[in-house]
């Protein structure tokens, strides 16, 4: 083991109840987007890290949205670790058994909305940054923790914002982010885009069928013709193509069965629908809300298309593209030095197979930086009831992240692998 890597894993050994401690603290300050005022919890992790000596700063596009930017060392290369602060609505109290917020440590879990996305990770990032400061002189290059709000509603004030204000501190030559990956490692995420299609009939009576199309019928035949769009395929570069195809078991054992065959395929939800006055009444407006995800290697330009001749049948509907909440897919090379090293340093702790890289179903902050040619790699615990109740992280897992995140640093950073 490198000699960097027998400090932090000893360091972290000893404190291991403080870093506990740390995570359980900042889920108990709740910090739910929307709203999104994550003015407490940010005051936190600034007061954490101050107290550690880092020097850490709050930049904020919006008061109550702050951002969290701390810098160690002048040299190259340049690590940017990056997590988010907000964290999706506790929703109905009634499906919890604890507090949303209760931070609570117990059966060697930590409980609480967002430890798992991703506090678990942000806090993983804090302690890297804490315990890389205390390398001192002996940090070779350049750290720059960023701890985000407004990841869950896009990332405009947060990942967006800093990297278009602050680029020479946020960009740098790499990104790793702790969002829950489950055990693999994401190199990639799949592209979005959200749609809403107004259907407008005359309307009538509902007797007299005679006189309108029905808006609701309209708008479930569009539905189902929607569907033929999951046929299209991507042409990713010939690297992502071995890596989806390598990684498929991963993925499945990560997110459940299913999972690796749509990593490389279009989907497409119908997510909210809503028309129609009263049951007698035929009607004449629906509205309908689809979220598409796109593969690597297949552009919104090429889905609108094939969108497009769907539409020409229906001349009803009205498509408006919400592109505030849209983003093409995004990927970094499968064989960049940081996929190495969280493979060697998760393998090298853990035993057993390395990690697989793997795209990303959903979206993070991740596509920020790739969008400003920053390869960016998410490794994170698994997503115990993520967006349900009764959120958790095992403890043990947790600690692990912390661990991979701090070896992988300090190796990209000395350009040395944690384990021989
Ligand atoms: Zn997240």
């Amino acid at each position: 083991m490198s000699a960097i890597a027998e400090t932090l894993l000893g360091w972290i050994a000893a404190e291991q109840d403080a870093l506990v401690t740390l995570l359980a603290r900042f889920v108990a300050i709740p910090s739910p987007n929307p709203p999104g005022d994550t003015r407490a919890a940010a005051a936190f992790l600034l007061a954490q890290l101050r107290a550690a000596g880092v020097p850490a700063e709050l930049r904020a596009a919006k008061p109550d949205l702050p951002n969290i930017v701390a810098t160690l060392g002048t040299g190259g290369p340049h690590l940017v670790l990056n997590g988010h602060i907000d964290v999706f609505p506790a929703g109905p109290a009634a499906g919890w058994t604890r507090d949303p917020f209760s931070g609570a440590v117990a059966d060697g879990r930590v409980h609480g909305r967002g430890v798992a996305d991703m506090k678990c990770g942000t806090a993983a990032a804090v302690a890297t940054t804490v315990l890389l400061h205390r390398l001192g002189a002996k940090l070779p290059g350049r750290l720059t923790l960023t701890c985000v709000s407004d990841e869950e509603t896009g990332g405009t004030y947060g990942a967006q914002w800093l990297l278009q204000s602050f680029p020479d501190e946020c960009r740098g030559d790499c990104m790793l982010n702790g969002e829950p990956t489950a055990g693999t490692i994401r190199f990639g995420e799949k592209g979005t885009l959200r749609l809403i299609f107004e259907i407008s009939t005359p309307g009538a009576h509902a007797a007299y069928t005679h006189l309108s199309r029905n808006a609701i019928r309209v708008a479930a035949r569009l539905v189902a013709d929607l569907a033929a769009l999951e046929s299209l395929v991507g042409e990713p570069p010939e690297g992502v193509q071995h890596a989806i195809a390598a990684g498929r078991g991963a993925l499945d054992a990560a997110l459940g069965a299913g999972a690796g065959a749509i990593m490389d395929r279009v989907t497409v939800s119908p997510g909210v629908i809503a028309g129609g006055v009263k049951i007698n009444m035929l009607p004449g407006d629906c509205r309908l809300e689809v979220d598409i995800r796109l593969p690597v290697g297949l552009s919104h330009a090429t889905l609108m298309a094939a969108l497009s001749k769907i539409l020409r049948r229906y001349p009803q509907a009205r498509m408006t593209p919400v592109w505030t909440h849209s983003h093409e897919a995004t990927f970094s090379d499968p064989a960049h030095p940081m996929v190495g090293i969280l493979q060697n340093a998760a393998a090298g702790l853990l035993g057993g197979a390395p990690p697989q890289p793997v795209i990303s179903l959903g979206a993070s902050d991740a596509k920020h930086w790739r969008d400003a040619g920053v390869p960016s790699f998410l490794y994170g615990c698994h997503p115990n009831n993520m967006a349900r109740a009764d959120e958790y992280v095992d403890v043990a897992e947790y600690l692990h992240v912390l661990r991979v995140h701090a070896l992988a640093a300090a190796a990209f950073l000395s350009g040395q692998a944690p384990f021989p």
